[in-house]
C-alpha cells in the first residue's frame, strides 16, 4: 500500500511513503542522511515544525525499532500477560503537526500495543490551519484497526484545554496522554497500565527517549534521569540521586519516584485525574502545566513515577514552531505564575526573584484552584521540598532572597554564570534577577550561630 503524504499548504502529493513496503530510511531507529537533491528543501522546510520534516518523510510510518528494554524488563512480559489490565484511552492533542510524524505516532501505537487494552485513541486538533489535517486525516484514520475519535476544535485552546476536551470524551479507565511526534517501542504500554492499576494514585510516565530533530535517529535516554525544576520554573532533567537508587535496591527495572514529570507523556487513572483537579483551565497554549500537575499530585496524596521498562521516543525541539496568541513570554509567565501562586507558598519568591517580569503579568482568577487545594487538604510546598525533593535547587529552609549591592559603587554581586565554588564578580545592578539573586541563607545561619553563642557566653 502506498500512502501519499500531502504538502503542508499546497495539498498536493509531495512524496510517497510505503506503509508496508521494503525497508526505507531510518529503519531500526537509524538516522537519515537527506540526499543531496533534497537538502535545499530540508533547510527551507525546517521552520514548518522546527524539525527536519524532509527526513521524516523519507522514513516509513511503520519504521522498525529495536527492543530497547533491559532483559529484566523483557522478563516481565509473562507477568503482564497474566494480569487483567484495565483499558486505556490514549489522548493526543496537536496543533499543525507534520503529516508523517503524526501518522508514525499512530502506527507505532497500533504496531506495538496489545490492541485489546486500547479502549480508543482520541485525537484533538487544536485549530490547525493545514488542510491535510482535516478531511485527508479523517479519511486516513478509518484504515487503522482501532477505534479512533477525532475532534477539530473551533478555537485555539492550547494544549491544556485541548487535553481536557479529550479526557472528557474518554471511556477507558485509564487516560494516557501522548504528544503527536512520538514513537512507542516494544512493551511500552503494559508497565504503565500495571502500575496505575495497582494503585490508582500513581501517575506513571515512560522513559522519554530522543528522536533527533535533525536525522530522526532514535537515541535512548539514560534510565537514571529524573524530573526536577529550576528557579525559573522550567522543567529540567537531573541525575537520579543515590538515595532513590538505593530505595530501589539497585534494581533498574523498578519505577523511579520522580519529583516532576515532563508532562507530554503519562498515564493516570481517569477518576483520580478528576479527583485531584485535572488541569488548570486558566493556563494557555503551552508550558507550566507539567510542574503544576507534578506539585499537585505529590502534595495532594498521589505519587509520580518514571517506569524504566516503558520507552517512548519523542522529537525534542529547540524552539516551538507555532504561534503563542498573546505573546510567548507573557503566556509562559502567566502559566508559571498560576503554579507559583497556588502551590508554592513562600517559595514563590524564588520564582519572582529569578523572573521579575512575571510580577507584572496578570495571573487571572485563582480562587477555584486555591479552593481545590483547600478542599483536598493538600500538604505544603515545604513538605514537598523536604520529603519528595530535598535535592531541589530551592532549599527548604531559607531566610530571604535579594541583591547585595555596594552603596559606594552601586554595583551588585553577580555570579557571572559561574558555579561550584568559583569566585563571583561585581556587575551593574540590573534588577532583573538572574545571576544577581543572592540567597540570604548563609548570613542567616551565621547570625543564628552568633546569637546562640552570645546566649552562652
Ligand atoms: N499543542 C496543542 N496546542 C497548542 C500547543 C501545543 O495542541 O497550542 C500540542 C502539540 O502539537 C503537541 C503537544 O501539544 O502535540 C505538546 O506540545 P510540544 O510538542 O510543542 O511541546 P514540547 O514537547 O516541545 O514541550
Ligand atoms: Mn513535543
Amino acid at each position: 500500500m502506498i500512502i501519499k503524504t500531502i504538502d503542508n499548504w499546497g495539498n498536493y502529493p509531495l512524496i510517497t511513503v510505503p506503509a508496508f513496503g521494503p525497508p526505507m530510511h531510518g529503519e531500526g531507529g537509524t538516522g537519515v542522511d537527506v540526499p543531496d537533491h533534497l537538502v535545499k528543501n530540508k533547510e527551507r522546510r525546517f521552520v514548518e515544525n522546527q524539525f527536519n520534516v524532509v527526513a521524516s518523510e523519507l522514513i516509513s510510518v511503520n519504521r522498525s525499532l529495536p527492543d530497547y528494554r533491559s532483559s529484566k524488563c523483557q522478563d516481565k512480559e509473562e507477568l503482564y500477560r497474566s494480569m487483567t489490565l484495565p483499558k486505556v484511552s490514549i489522548i493526543i492533542v496537536f496543533h499543525n503537526e507534520a503529516w508523517t510524524t503524526l501518522l508514525r505516532t499512530l502506527h507505532s501505537v497500533v504496531n506495538r500495543s496489545p490492541l485489546n487494552l486500547i479502549e480508543e485513541l482520541i485525537l484533538v486538533d487544536d485549530l490547525s490551519d493545514r488542510p491535510y489535517l482535516r478531511k485527508p486525516l479523517d479519511t486516513y484514520l478509518k484504515r487503522l484497526p482501532i477505534t479512533i475519535k477525532i475532534v477539530h476544535l473551533k478555537e485555539r485552546s492550547g494544549l491544556i484545554r485541548a487535553r481536557l476536551t479529550g479526557s472528557e470524551m474518554a471511556k477507558g479507565k485509564i487516560l494516557l496522554f501522548l504528544d503527536a511526534h512520538v514513537e512507542v517501542t516494544d512493551g511500552w504500554l503494559e508497565p504503565l497500565l500495571a502500575r496505575v492499576a495497582e494503585d490508582r494514585k500513581r501517575v506513571v510516565a515512560p522513559i522519554i527517549d530522543v528522536i533527533s530533530d535533525d536525522s530522526f535517529e532514535y537515541v535512548t535516554a539514560s534510565d537514571t534521569t529524573w524530573g526536577g525544576f529550576n528557579w525559573h520554573l522550567n522543567f529540567r532533567w537531573y541525575p537520579v540521586p543515590k538515595r532513590e537508587l538505593q530505595r530501589r535496591g539497585g534494581d533498574r527495572s523498578l519505577p523511579i519516584q520522580t519529583p516532576t514529570i515532563a508532562g507530554g507523556l503519562f498515564a493516570i487513572d481517569k477518576q483520580f485525574f478528576y479527583d485531584i483537579g485535572s488541569y488548570d483551565e486558566g493556563m494557555e497554549v503551552w508550558g507550566g502545566e507539567n510542574l503544576e500537575i507534578s506539585f499537585r499530585v505529590w502534595m495532594c496524596g498521589g505519587s509520580l513515577e518514571i517506569h524504566p521498562c516503558s520507552r517512548v521516543g519523542h522529537v525534542f525541539r529547540k524552539q516551538t514552531p507555532y504561534s503563542f496568541p498573546g505573546g510567548t513570554a507573557k503566556v509562559i509567565h502567566h502559566n508559571a505564575k498560576r503554579t507559583a501562586e497556588v502551590w508554592m507558598d513562600e517559595y514563590k519568591q524564588f520564582f519572582y526573584n529569578m523572573v521579575p517580569a512575571a510580577k507584572h503579568v496578570p495571573s487571572g482568577d485563582l480562587t477555584a484552584r486555591q479552593k481545590l487545594r483547600n478542599d483536598l487538604q493538600c500538604k505544603s510546598f515545604r513538605w514537598y521540598l523536604e520529603t519528595v525533593y530535598p535535592e531541589a535547587p530551592v532549599p527548604a529552609i531559607f531566610h530571604s532572597l535579594g541583591y547585595i549591592a555596594s552603596q559606594a559603587t552601586q554595583k551588585c554581586i553577580d555570579t557571572m554564570g559561574k558555579k561550584d565554588g568559583q569566585p563571583v564578580g561585581l556587575g551593574h545592578c540590573h534588577g532583573a534577577g538572574g545571576n544577581q539573586v543572592i540567597l540570604v541563607f548563609l548570613f542567616y545561619l551565621y547570625n543564628l550561630v552568633r546569637t546562640i553563642t552570645k546566649l552562652f557566653y
